[in-house]
């Protein structure tokens, strides 16, 4: 059996120095507080909000949502945020994407303020991130991967980690997360010629794709720790990674599951970035 790396004990040692300082501002008469701003119904979008409100009660954390319907126009929403951007009483703002096409998102990335934006789309916090500027916010999904993998105590510094996604939301600040770490860095898409040459000799390889079990043990070797960021549906109904589980389980030396694997890292390193930008407008 390959070690299970399971994303809850990582998340419980977050959760539990969040509350630890959430419970120190809270004495302060300080509330640290997050604004989620959803507009539409995406079923996805809506158990989101759900586990953001379940993990922030859990640790003390207030949660202001903000439900707007599908037909809101770019100005409608505009406002909002800039409401939202002004209120002192909120300190981080996440706003699901990708949103309704009829909405500007490029003028939304830049209408949030990069003090409040959780979820790094404002270009103020890419550029950090680029930059290796640890002052800024971070997305959470990539932090999360990190997490994943420094959590269970294995080293980046020097590994060869293949990350399987360029997009702005994974790919890429995953990337320069692990530079940062010293990691030696390869981004494989979908016209990397030999793929399995890249993974095979990795020693560690984060899969982003989004297609469900579709990565099976031929891709690793048997010393290979394998972080799955996939999720998506398998055609018989399945919740699962890219990486079909039961085929790889046994020939690496160690992978997450999906679910409860990096997923249930991602809502934790969210709330820990409400608590970094409202230490920031406290200092
Ligand atoms: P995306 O924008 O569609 O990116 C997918 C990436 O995978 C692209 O870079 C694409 O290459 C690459 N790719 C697709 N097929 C490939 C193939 N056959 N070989 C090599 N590369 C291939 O998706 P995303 O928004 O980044 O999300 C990716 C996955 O992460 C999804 O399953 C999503 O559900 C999951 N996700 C999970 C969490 C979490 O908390 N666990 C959060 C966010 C997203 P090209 O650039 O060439 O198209």
């Amino acid at each position: 059996m390959s070690q299970e790396l399971r994303g809850k004990v990582v998340a419980d040692v977050i959760k539990n120095n969040l509350r630890n300082e959430i419970e120190e501002f809270k004495s302060k008469g300080i509330a640290p507080t997050i604004a989620v701003v959803r507009v539409g119904e995406n079923p996805s979008d809506i158990s989101y909000e759900k586990a953001i409100v379940k993990v922030a009660g859990s640790i003390g954390m207030e949660t202001k949502l903000v439900q707007l319907p599908e037909e809101t126009t770019t100005e409608q929403l505009e406002k909002e945020i800039i409401t939202l951007n002004e209120d002192t009483k909120v300190h981080g703002i996440l706003m699901f994407r990708p949103l309704p096409k009829h909405i500007d998102q490029e003028k939304m990335r830049d209408i949030i303020s990069a003090d409040k934006d959780v979820d790094a789309m404002n270009p103020i916090n890419l550029e950090k991130i680029f930059e290796g500027d640890p002052s800024g916010l971070e997305p959470a999904t990539p932090r999360a991967a990190v997490e994943m993998i420094k959590g269970h105590g294995f080293e980046l510094k020097g590994k060869d980690v293949v990350v399987i996604n360029r997009s702005m939301v994974v790919g890429k600040p995953l990337a320069m997360m692990l530079l940062q770490d010293n990691a030696t860095v390869t981004i494989c898409h979908s016209k990397t010629e030999d793929l399995k040459a890249h993974t095979k000799r990795a020693d560690i390889v984060v899969t982003a794709l989004g297609r469900p079990a579709t990565i099976d043990a031929s891709y690793f070797n048997e010393d290979s720790i394998v972080i799955d960021v996939g999720v998506g549906m398998t055609e018989d109904g399945k919740l699962s990674g890219d990486v079909d589980y039961d085929a790889v389980n046994g020939k690496v030396k160690a992978i997450t599951p999906v679910p409860g694997g990096v997923g249930s890292i991602t809502t934790s390193i969210l709330l820990s970035q409400v608590m970094k930008a409202c230490k920031k407008m406290n200092s």
